[in-house]
């Protein structure tokens, strides 16, 4: 067949599925119409409709030219045959002589006969896998290209179709129905708590109402207009929001090139010639997009592929008028649901929501961050949830396994609600210790202080019995913004802190960017290892004017009252003393203006490298006090990556190895007469901060959901006895204390 006859043949059929699909009657009924109408159309002799029935096994679901009996007998696991393996893999397979082909059944319910060749396309929408479309014919022949894109082409019509419900209803109850059944995941847990609630998709899925186009030429108008709309909302992006010092960031200059993709757009108005509507023919390239980014292995194309993923769906956003913005109302009990989201845009939410699933993200991401600070569960890897999740769908989300449950059977929800009600009771339990302070039943008494990051951070200063913020992560201002803050921003901001803190200590750490924490406005530094690379104090060193520019925010806020403020990941003395020198000048430079100045300022250094913890004694006394950064200095201690799943829990902070590194900071701090704090994750851990309190630490940092617990197992232990306990432990020569520490807890706690 020509192309043109292709092209007008094409049209014809699409023409008549979408008369099907207005047409009156069940799902059934109209399957059944299209696979006459598509052998009819491209001459086989069979044609049949295969459906996922569950994500492992399809289901023929409407045949002409294969025995009708065995319509929704016949099943086939994923992988199986020639039709597993199209839906598989995500790619046709067209062939002469199909017994020959590696992987072939013969499926004698279907019939006698066996059709030597072979066309299967898959049938899936944006990354969604659906079902399977397949022709076959007696005479044994390839198909051509032609024919095979146009098949692809009414495999689009069919998904859009799928997603209508067109093929729900009707009599045809047996036919596999999406969206309805319940859906677990199992990801990675990055911010503890239980919530549940409804479903709140960040990009809503695009519903295509008309996947048909009836004239052409009006199609690619609206395509070539849509694409018109597209340049100038990224242009404009480009000149507004993202222009610093004169550079367009890289990922922006990256989209414009796909949005001028004479290609790209050549590919849709293909689409478009055989048939399909503007929208469609965006979805189809889209998914051709999805199914090549999940078999890239090269990071800098997946990320490519993203792009192009985000352009379409602006696309169609355009097209359709729907996804975000269409005045849906959000439920009561929002659960939001991302492939993946920006710290400023989780901020924007707040706490409004209850829960976050990501289905992509990390543990260490600055979304984690975000939601740590606001204190809502969030699991990340969670599996193609947004694909399966619709707005409003009852949803469970476990932060704390990791664990999401979609439209969860009843059994489940009850079960998440008792986890609940538990942490609710013990919570109760922990709001009674409030006002009591932290001291063992032998006296000793440990400060609590919490981590903060936000102003939203603040109010649970005193729901928390926190006595302090004794690390301020100054960070996520710089983060969420477009260019760098703004000096008497800042300085209203930190004001804005310590007025929240009513003369409880608040101890700032100055900007910690670099590793994963990268600046929009900052030229990404294409570091092999970023984690040991140029970061926190080694960029405020280098980048002189962003950090004196802090540091004269933090003056003018603390005017009249004390500064405490600590530099970040300092690796040797001589940084320290740089630092101190760059905070001095601007004390000095804030009274030659005449500016009031804080009423006493303290200068403290995390100790997050090993190196510091072997630095020369004179480095201790020249520190105001000193707060181990226990979340990186772990890390490079055993050499193992926070963020990375594989070796992140690989090595327990109990090790004597760790303990005993802890322990002689602990005592070069004692001998030098410098006040010392622990701020890391593990403070808020009771087993991990008892073992802390132990060694000799008095002041120990954490999120303010931690606190209650933390308190609740110091005021029940006799510390002293504790202490022995660990000191003989660690001159024992036992690998772990952990069996040791629990076994003694479990004994007097
Ligand atoms: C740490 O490293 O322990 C720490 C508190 O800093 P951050 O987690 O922000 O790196
Ligand atoms: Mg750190």
């Amino acid at each position: 067949m020509s192309a043109s006859l292709i092209e007008s043949e094409s049209r014809k059929l699409l023409q008549r599925l979408r008369e099907t699909l207005a047409a009156a009657g069940g799902g059934q009924d109209r399957l059944d119409s299209i696979t006459h109408h598509i052998n009819d159309s491209i001459k086989t002799d069979v044609c049949s409709i295969y459906l996922f029935r569950d994500a492992n096994t399809l289901e023929l679901c409407a045949t002409e030219g294969l025995r009708p009996e065995s319509v929704h007998q016949t099943r086939l696991r994923l992988g199986e045959g020639l039709v597993g393996r199209v839906a598989v893999t995500g790619q046709p397979i067209n062939t002469a002589n199909a017994p020959a082909e590696p992987g072939f059944r013969f499926m004698p319910e279907t019939g006698e006969e066996v059709f030597p060749s072979f066309l299967g396309v898959p049938i899936r929408r944006v990354g969604e896998k659906l079902g399977v479309l397949v022709v076959q014919s007696r005479d044994p022949r390839l198909f051509s290209d032609d024919e095979i894109y146009g098949l692809e082409v009414v495999a689009m019509v069919l998904a859009e179709m799928a997603e209508l419900g067109a093929f729900l209803g009707g009599g045809s109850d047996s036919l596999p129905s999406r969206h309805r059944f319940p859906v677990m995941f199992r990801g990675i847990g990055a911010q503890d708590g239980t919530a549940e609630g409804q479903v709140w998709l960040h990009e809503p899925r695009v519903v295509v109402t008309n996947p048909v186009g009836d004239d052409p030429d009006r199609e690619r108008a609206r395509l070539h207009e849509a694409m018109a709309m597209l340049r100038a909302t990224l242009d404009e992006l480009l000149t507004d929001e993202l222009l610093v010092g004169g550079e367009p960031a890289d990922v922006m200059k990256t989209y414009r090139m796909f949005a001028n993709s004479r290609s790209w757009l050549k590919r849709m108005e293909e689409d478009i010639d055989l048939g399909l509507s503007a929208e469609a023919a965006v979805e189809k390239e889209q998914s051709h997009a999805r199914a090549r980014l999940e078999r890239a292995a090269d990071p800098y194309l997946r990320d490519r592929l993203h792009d192009l993923d985000d352009l379409s769906n602006r696309l169609l956003r355009i097209l359709t008028g729907q996804g975000r913005d269409t005045g849906a109302e959000m439920p009561a009990n929002p659960i939001l649901v991302a492939r993946t989201i920006g710290p400023a845009e989780l901020l924007e939410y707040g706490r409004k929501l209850r829960g976050v699933v990501l289905e992509e993200g990390s543990v260490g991401s600055h979304a984690a961050i975000v939601a740590r600070s606001l204190a809502i569960p969030l699991v990340v890897h969670a599996g193609r949830i947004t694909t399966e999740a619709l707005n409003g769908d009852p949803i469970l989300v476990d932060g704390e396994d990791g664990i999401v449950h979609l439209r969860p059977e009843e059994s489940v929800a009850a079960a998440v609600r008792d986890k609940v009600a538990m942490h609710a009771e013990a919570q109760k339990q922990y709001d009674g210790l409030q006002s009591l302070p932290a001291a063992a039943t032998c006296g000793t008494r440990i400060e609590l202080h919490m981590n903060a990051g936000l102003m939203a951070d603040l109010p649970s200063l005193n729901g928390s019995g926190a006595e302090g913020v004794g690390l301020f992560r100054t960070e996520l201002q710089f983060l969420t913004r477009t260019r760098v803050p703004r000096r008497g921003d800042l300085a209203l901001l930190y004001r804005r802190v310590l007025d929240n803190a009513q003369g409880k200590p608040v101890v700032f750490r100055t900007l910690d960017i670099g590793s994963d924490k990268v600046l929009p406005y900052m030229k990404a530094q294409d570091e092999p290892n970023p984690a040991m690379g140029w970061r926190a104090i080694r960029v405020g060193l280098d980048k002189r004017g962003v950090l004196r520019m802090q540091l004269q925010a933090l003056l003018r806020a603390t005017a009249g009252r004390p500064l405490h403020v600590m530099f970040p990941f300092i690796a040797d003395p001589g940084e320290f003393a740089l630092a101190r020198q760059v905070l001095s000048d601007q004390v000095e430079r804030e009274r030659q203006f005449g500016h009031a100045l804080p009423s006493e300022i303290r200068v403290g250094a995390m100790l997050e490298t090993p190196s510091l913890a072997f630095a020369p004694p004179a480095f201790f006394r020249n520190c105001d006090f000193v707060s181990i950064g226990g979340n990186d200095l772990k890390q490079f201690f055993f050499a193992a990556d926070r963020e990375n799943e594989m070796v992140r829990r690989r090595y327990d902070t109990l090790s004597v190895s760790f303990l005993l590194l802890l322990r002689q900071i602990v005592e070069r701090c004692r001998d030098a007469g410098v006040p010392v704090s622990f701020c890391g994750e593990d403070a808020g851990r009771p087993v991990e901060a008892v073992t802390l309190a132990a060694l000799g630490l008095r002041r120990l940092s954490m999120r303010p959901a931690s606190i209650g617990p933390v308190k609740h197992l110091i005021r029940r232990i006799d510390l002293s006895a504790l202490t022995q306990v660990v000191h003989a432990g660690l001159d024992d020569g036992v690998d772990s204390l952990r069996p040791v520490v629990t076994d003694w807890l479990a004994r007097n706690g």
